[in-house]
């Protein structure tokens, strides 16, 4: 079996790739496997990684042409076939190296973010959509008497949003993030959601308005994907949904 690995580094006309034959081990994983590239092939090998327990979010990456965390992705899983993800085709899936998912591991860095090296992107814009939404609780009241009790329903809910570890497979998943690098995309715009739907906070409405704007809400086609390639199960599209209902409803409201 073996990996092919992107390849690129500032002054190059254009990225490469390079294979190396990786050592059989079944419970070996993607970053694993990246571990042996930079011990046995090129120590120069650049990759993001922290926690190794799919917990931080930094090891988000491409591979076999899905957004994955390479912590938790089994190489044999890959080429047995086993972890196909129906995603809805986008141009980062599409070929860009001859690849035999048969034998081979791809692995390119996430799409959608400027490359600094290797499999390492840029995240800045993918923060400073998550700031813009301004990622705070701010509560109606900041020194409450008792406790703010929610209903076990609510709860549910809000917690669908709050699994987030920030790896945004969503953002580099995303065909409208490729067309339109303003779109708020859909990890900001869950996020912004779970304060909206949170009965503790207290500026439920304008979280709604926030992103009442063209590459806010409105600019989900609802492909789905974001949903389909989160390792923590957060659904933005049915955020987004819900979120684009609610508005619609109230512009009908306001007409009448
Ligand atoms: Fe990652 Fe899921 Fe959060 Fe998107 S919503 S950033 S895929 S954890």
């Amino acid at each position: 079996m073996k990996l092919k690995v992107y390849r690129y580094h500032q002054g190059m006309d254009s990225p490469r790739y390079e294979t190396f034959e990786l050592d059989p081990n079944p419970g070996l994983t993607v970053l694993g496997a990246l571990f042996q590239f930079q011990e046995k092939f090129d120590d120069s090998l650049a990759f993001h990684y922290s926690c190794r327990g799919a917990v931080c979010g930094t090891c988000a990456m491409l591979i076999n042409k899905v957004p994955r965390l390479a912590c938790r992705t089994l190489v044999n899983s890959l080429l047995k076939g086993d972890l196909k993800v129906p995603i809805f085709p986008y141009p980062a899936m599409g070929e860009t190296v001859p690849w035999d998912p048969k034998n081979e591991v791809l692995v390119e860095p996430l799409p959608h973010l400027p490359v600094i090296k290797d499999l390492i992107v840029n995240m800045d814009m993918f923060f400073q959509y998550y700031k813009f939404i301004e990622p705070v609780f701010r509560p109606s009241d900041v020194n409450p008497e008792k406790e703010r009790l929610m209903d076990p329903d609510s709860v549910k809910e809000l917690e669908l949003y709050t699994n987030c570890i920030l790896c945004a497979a969503c953002f580099g998943a995303c065909p409208v993030e490729g067309q339109t690098q303003e779109y708020l995309g859909p990890a900001a715009l869950a996020k912004l959601y779970r304060f909206h739907i949170d009965s503790r906070e207290g500026e439920q409405t304008e979280r709604l308005k926030k992103a009442d704007i063209p590459n806010g809400w409105w600019a989900c086609d609802a492909y789905g994907n974001c949903r389909r390639v989160c390792p923590k199960g957060v659904p933005p599209i049915t955020a987004i949904e819900k979120a684009v209902e609610e508005l619609n409803k109230q512009r009908s409201e306001d007409k009448i």
